[in-house]
């Protein structure tokens, strides 16, 4: 039988537009559906910085206001260079609404764009619309376009309300995907008819959530299967401590939910052949481990640290906010030189955190160096230039950074957490012996237990050989996107079954 064809619906897709973890995953799972055989094509708002990417992007359909509160759009097919097979994209266009400069989601006030439902109500207003037979609202041209997919793959809150359409006006089947269960999407109760929802959708079993309009919430209750990013976090969002206020909904879902562990881009991601690691940086590979020091080396000098090889370099790459468990870092901040050890971080987010490790920094020069902001090419670099790699996240719903970090020979230091406990393996004894010994895991989220973490890596750290077969067996792991893809494809096809 045929793969089913898919609309992957996003908010974000690197490299044009990435907040976090969901931006790669766009960029790299859908062209690994399309190779496993998927005609598969991305829906996106047409952002400034894909409207210059793409400047011959034809339209194919005027899109009339569908809905008291949307403004008519237009459809744009674009195709994305890059990875072969050349990926289709269509671009959502309207300017009122994504012509801004910046994030997606938050103005330069650091504040939500206070239109945020309508701007992402659109876009999953579109993407049930693609998934529909015979709208009379499509335009004749999308018609001849003549495409439309078996099933809609919508990801996180801001497509996540696009199952409700299809659940009440038919259409092809869904799935939702959580990247991150703490960003629901909650809107004042208007809105419902705003978008052009039904009044029958507003019930405890439809988009209504406490009062409000939740998109995420929708998508969970209405959608034909529910994915998340990885099988520890699927347990763990069933759990009150994780879900979020959403753990009931997904345990009385629980056989519709599995738990699919992202991959990497293994060329994006490759510390054999990264462009970031230009002179003084050096690519390597397993095999050429020392090379790994010449990074350090550079990366010390590029943050300003001391030029010290007495001591480990402990890396984060990260969104400071209160999931990624970095105030447990900053109250250990002072410590630092106890171990010793350095650290170099580079992050944006919470401004509290931002200015405390800001004054970390002054307080240790040539220990810890900050950088604030997003910077692409100093994250490849600190990969492959820091020891160790700080993940101590309260949760994380499958986590990237720690997959780079193996496969870039800089041994992960995780709280045994959703995707984190999925692909870190402790080191001890026994999994020294049967070779999956590849970083150091915390049981519990706490400063004790972060202190008693770095201090087991620095020891092991010192320890050279030890050190390298734990490098070494993290760099052997493999996180394929092309095993994801498999799953996904078994999880479209029971969606489809169960339509
Ligand atoms: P999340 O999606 O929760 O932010 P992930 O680990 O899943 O966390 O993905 C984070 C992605 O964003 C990684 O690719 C990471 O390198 C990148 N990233 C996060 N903060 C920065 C930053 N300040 N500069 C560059 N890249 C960053």
């Amino acid at each position: 039988m045929k793969p089913p064809s898919i609309l992957f619906a996003t908010s974000e897709m690197a490299p044009w537009v990435k907040t976090g973890g969901l931006g790669d995953v766009a960029a790299a799972l859908p062209p690994a559906l399309r190779r496993a055989g998927h005609d598969i094509r991305v829906l996106l708002p047409c952002y400034p910085v894909l409207r210059q990417a793409f400047p011959k992007a034809k339209v194919i359909a005027e899109l009339p206001a569908l809905a008291p509160a949307l403004p008519p759009a237009r459809l744009l097919a674009a195709e994305a260079d890059g990875l072969p097979p050349q990926l289709p994209l269509l671009l959502l266009d309207c300017p009122p609404l994504y012509d801004r400069p910046g994030n997606p989601y938050v103005g330069a006030d650091g504040h939500d764009w206070p239109d945020n439902g309508i701007r992402f109500g659109l876009l999953s207003r579109v993407a049930a619309l693609l998934g529909q037979d015979t709208s009379p609202l499509i335009s004749q041209r999308i018609s001849q376009h003549g495409w439309r997919p078996d099933v809609v793959h919508l990801n996180d809150w801001q497509t996540a309300l696009a199952p409700a359409w299809l659940h009440y006006e038919g259409g092809a089947a869904s799935v939702v995907t959580i990247h991150n269960i703490a960003f629901q999407g909650c809107f004042d109760e208007p809105l419902r008819a705003g978008l052009g929802l039904p009044e029958a959708a507003w019930s405890f079993d439809g988009v209504e959530y406490h009062g409000l309009l939740s998109f995420l919430k929708a998508g969970l209750q209405l959608a034909t299967r529910l994915s998340t990013a990885s099988p520890s976090y699927a347990r763990e969002i069933q759990d009150e401590r994780f879900g979020y206020g959403l753990a009931p909904l997904l345990r009385h879902r629980s056989e519709h939910l599995r738990g699919i562990l992202n991959g990497i881009d293994p060329v994006v991601w490759n510390p054999a052949t990264d462009p970031a690691l230009t002179v003084p940086y050096a690519p390597y590979a397993a095999n050429q481990l020392a090379a790994k020091r010449a990074n350090k080396r550079a990366l010390q000098q590029e943050m300003g640290l001391d030029l010290a090889s007495d001591r480990p370099l402990f890396g984060v790459v990260s969104r400071l906010t209160e999931q990624k468990g970095l105030d447990l870092l900053l109250a250990l901040g002072d410590a630092l030189p106890e171990l010793p050890a350095q650290l170099v971080l580079l992050g944006s987010g919470d401004p509290e955190l931002q200015a405390g490790f800001l004054a970390l920094a002054k307080k240790l020069p040539g220990q810890v160096a900050v950088r604030l902001g997003f910077d692409e090419t100093l994250a490849h670099r600190i990969e492959a230039g820091a020891d160790c790699f700080l993940m101590p996240s309260r949760f994380e719903p499958c986590g990237l950074n720690q997959m780079y970090s193996l496969r870039y020979g800089t041994p992960p230091l995780v709280h045994a957490t959703g995707g984190l406990a999925d692909t870190v393996v402790d080191v001890n004894e026994a999994t020294l012996a049967d070779k999956t010994a590849n970083g150091f895991v915390m049981t519990e989220c706490g400063t004790d237990a972060l202190w008693h973490a770095m201090q087991r890596a620095a020891a092991a750290w010192h320890d050279k050989r030890l050190w390298q077969r734990i490098q070494q067996n993290g760099m052997r792991c493999n996180f394929s996107w092309s095993h994801a893809a498999a799953e996904y494809s078994r999880m479209y096809r029971d969606a489809l079954a169960a339509r």
